[in-house]
């Protein structure tokens, strides 16, 4: 990445250098506020922000009824242990269960920790002797290791073996391996509707649907991973609203609460109670911050229409960037539900990072090859159009 006009406070780097486990590849870049889809860093430069909170963000920075929702409970009740009720808990639980199947939740705090609940919550439900879980290939699931076991991804396990037994991983859009893979001792299969990390790839036609298929068949748990494209991303509700494919259980995070940290597990009436007692726990999980943030973002959506809203700022882009497959000879694909948009090129997309960036626009490239942008629900069309007349100057100058 080109750092010419990029620059932070040494003081801050400093302290980054000398005291901050260097596990992140980090910009050069100190960033002090943030405000719908823009970030102002400590040089006082401004960027628009197509990737606002890597996906956490989905209603912009500092969405007004999330801050206020905040603000409020945080000089009220911080926190409280799940051995006591509190009626904002149970109101998420309803609201979220009312958009989806209809069930129960588990609250957690991130989406690694949803994903070690849903895995739990597949051995539990299952017969003893049915622990194997298949996962697919391109899949991110989270670092915790559970979660890293399924996410079947060689490099994010290299020198962390032996990974926990039982995950079978598959081809993501390849039903002939998982019904080859299905044995007695299989209990589930873990997939995200639409892979976010993996390249933004939405499934070939009929693949969820076979998925349904072979777990009722074989008395299987179908657990869809929806931390990215949950929680209004796509347009719908959930992603697998868009594909009429209903799972046994749901895994949310990342913007489930508008940015604050907060995640759930959603499953049914009767699966919920294999969840027992005793048997999974998370301290702050559904804590009243998060349960507010929570609440104020289904109803900003609501109140404010956004899902109709990102089908729509899904199709603006669209027609902004489908253009460039024709154009552009490296430009190899282009992949957008609603707000998740994935620009795969046959060349390295990193480089495009730093050059946007150079320009004031701030986006992530997955996979090595795929752009990827999973911008707010509160862009303005002057905004796409802003963004992606940077992000097209930048492609047709790429060398
Ligand atoms: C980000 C992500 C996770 C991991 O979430 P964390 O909050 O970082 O633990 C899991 N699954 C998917 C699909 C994700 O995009």
């Amino acid at each position: 990445m080109s750092t010419s006009s990029t620059s932070m406070s040494p003081a801050t780097l400093e302290l980054f250098e000398r005291y901050v486990v260097p596990n992140y590849r980090r910009f050069p870049v100190s960033l002090v506020r943030g405000e719908g889809s823009w970030v102002w860093d400590d040089q006082g430069r401004r960027y628009l922000d197509f990737f606002p909170g890597w996906g956490c963000n989905l209603l912009g920075h500092c969405p007004p009824a999330v801050v206020e929702a905040v603000q409020e409970q945080v000089a009220k009740l911080i926190h409280v242990p799940n051995t006591w009720h509190f009626e904002s808990q149970g109101e998420w639980a309803r609201l979220l269960s009312e958009r989806s199947f209809g069930g129960k939740a588990f609250f957690c705090n991130s989406g690694a920790e949803a994903n070690e609940a849903a895995i739990k919550l597949v051995r539990l439900h299952t017969p003893p002797e049915k622990y194997k879980i298949i996962t697919f290939e391109g899949g991110f699931h989270g670092r915790t290791f559970g979660a890293v076991s399924a996410t079947a991804q060689p490099k994010y396990h290299e020198g962390l073996e032996p990974m926990l037994p039982g995950f079978d991983y598959a081809p993501f859009g390849d039903l002939q391996a998982v019904s080859d893979l299905i044995d007695d001792q299989t209990a589930g299969i873990l997939v995200e509707p639409i892979q976010g990390e993996g390249g933004i790839r939405i499934p070939p036609a009929g693949f969820l649907e076979g998925l349904r298929k072979l777990a009722d068949e074989h008395n299987l748990l179908l657990v869809f991973d929806e931390v990215q494209a949950g929680s209004g991303r796509t347009g719908e509700w959930f992603a697998y609203q868009n594909f009429g494919v209903t799972p046994d259980i749901m895994t949310l995070a990342k913007s489930v609460c508008g940015g604050i940290a907060g995640a759930a597990v959603m499953t049914t009436a009767e699966i919920a109670p294999s969840m027992r007692p005793g048997m999974h726990a998370a301290t702050f999980g559904g804590n009243p911050i998060a349960a507010r943030a929570g609440i104020a973002t289904i109803e900003t959506i609501e109140r404010e229409g956004l899902l109709a809203r990102t089908k729509e700022l899904g199709e603006r882009f669209t027609a902004r960037l489908a253009p460039l497959v024709e154009e552009l000879e490296f430009a190899k694909e282009l992949r957008v539900r609603g707000l998740m948009i994935g620009l795969e090129l046959t060349v390295d997309a990193t480089s495009v990072v730093g050059d946007c960036m150079e320009k004031g626009l701030l986006l992530n490239a997955t996979q090595g090859t795929v752009i990827r942008l999973l911008p707010a629900m509160t862009l303005t069309d002057a905004e796409v159009d802003e963004g992606c007349d940077i992000l097209v100057d930048v492609l047709r100058n790429l060398n």
